[in-house]
């Protein structure tokens, strides 16, 4: 691989480190931060990793009015050995050029932001929590810079990376959560921007989620915009059933974003000799399934939180219980897999850590 020269200005004062075996996620953040800058004519330049600090930013800037802007989230560990791993990040760069080419953001040279990544993760090496569980998350995010209020592509970007030190997703052990199927609103519409991670879909998802959360439900289930019939995903996670043997998950149609995890766990079941299948899903098919007794497993996945096991969901005024509202076996042996993966603690026949 080529070595960028980025520019290092490291911080004069280092920062308090929080207790590593109290940390919330997404809360602190470390020493210093990667920088790279795009002007139109002239392309990405100036690469840079310098002291974490706050963004001067003109309040014309295109990204605060059209929300012309992609982010990724992908993680790093520290293994009993001190050494880092990182977990497919080849695939999170694909994918934030996907992102990019959704919101017209020009395309990122993805051996330089590796690069980038693993320069900035060197220096801020100390901030990598050791505790079980534990993790540093990694928020590359593009922003569009140019002052300007017009709907068009900005000239001008920012592509930043930042890192977080982060506690286990589940302090007790992974634990069944409940959901609700959501029918008044959706998340994504075949054409729209689904399958890109940028802030609107998140925006947008928070209405649904705090209906759900009032009512009980930690997540909520969305289904297809068309026809408000075929499930897409949970929260935002890829959602997989394990029905009668075999697991399923919707098939990728444009709507649903192509998770890092969706794509290791159909690699790990075709490992196992598990049969798996993405297709189309319908909400009265799983209903069915589960009145049938064949709805053994249900379970959310995505990079926070690994997997995600659903207990119960809420459909049509009932409530659904899933395997005794308990973790499955399927669900648990995932992910021990892949965590011990991505610890370092678990053989890697598919050379997904670096
Ligand atoms: N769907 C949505 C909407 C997401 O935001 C995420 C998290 N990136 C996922 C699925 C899971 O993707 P991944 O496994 O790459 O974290």
């Amino acid at each position: 691989m080529t070595e960028y020269k980025i520019e290092i200005n490291l911080s004069s004062s280092r920062k308090q480190k929080p207790s590593f075996d109290s940390l919330e996620f997404g809360k602190n953040f470390t020493d210093h931060m990667f920088i790279v800058d795009y002007t139109r004519g002239i392309g990405w330049h100036d690469p840079r990793i310098v002291p974490y600090q706050p963004l001067t930013l003109d309040p014309a800037c295109m990204v605060f009015h059209y929300g012309q802007t992609v982010f990724e989230g992908l993680k790093a560990y520290l293994t009993q050995e001190e050494e880092v791993l990182l977990f497919r990040p080849e695939k999170n760069m694909e994918r934030l050029n996907r992102s990019n080419d959704r919101l017209c953001i020009p395309q990122i040279d993805e051996d330089l932001a590796l690069s980038a990544l693993k320069q900035l993760i060197n220096v801020d090496r100390e901030w990598i929590p050791n505790a079980p569980g534990t993790s540093l998350y990694i928020r590359p995010f593009v922003i569009a810079t140019e002052p300007y209020l017009g709907v068009a592509p900005s000239g001008r970007y920012k592509f930043i990376i930042i890192l977080s030190p982060v506690g286990a997703y589940y302090k007790e052990g992974i634990n069944p959560v409940k959901i609700a199927v959501e029918r008044q609103y959706v998340r994504a519409a075949i054409g729209g921007t689904g399958n890109a991670k940028t802030a609107g879909n998140y925006a947008g998802s928070l209405k649904a989620q705090e209906v759900a959360e009032k009512a009980g439900y930690s997540q909520v289930l969305w289904l297809d915009s068309k026809e408000n019939h075929y499930i897409e995903e949970v929260g935002s996670m890829n959602i997989f059933f394990k029905i009668n043997g075999e697991v399923v998950t919707p098939a990728l149609n444009g709507s649903i974003l192509e998770g890092v995890t969706r794509d290791s766990i159909i690699q790990l079941l075709k490992h196992w000799n598990v049969p798996v299948t993405e297709r189309k899903i319908s909400i009265d098919e799983i209903y069915q399934a589960q009145k049938d007794g064949i709805l053994e497993e249900v379970f959310g996945t995505g990079t926070a939180a690994v997997i995600s096991p659903v207990g119960e969901f809420f459909w049509q005024n009932e409530k659904l219980v899933v395997n005794g509202g308990k973790t499955g076996e399927l669900s648990k042996k995932l992910y021990d897999t892949l965590t011990g993966i991505q610890l370092g603690t678990v053989p890697d026949p598919f050379g997904w850590t670096v």
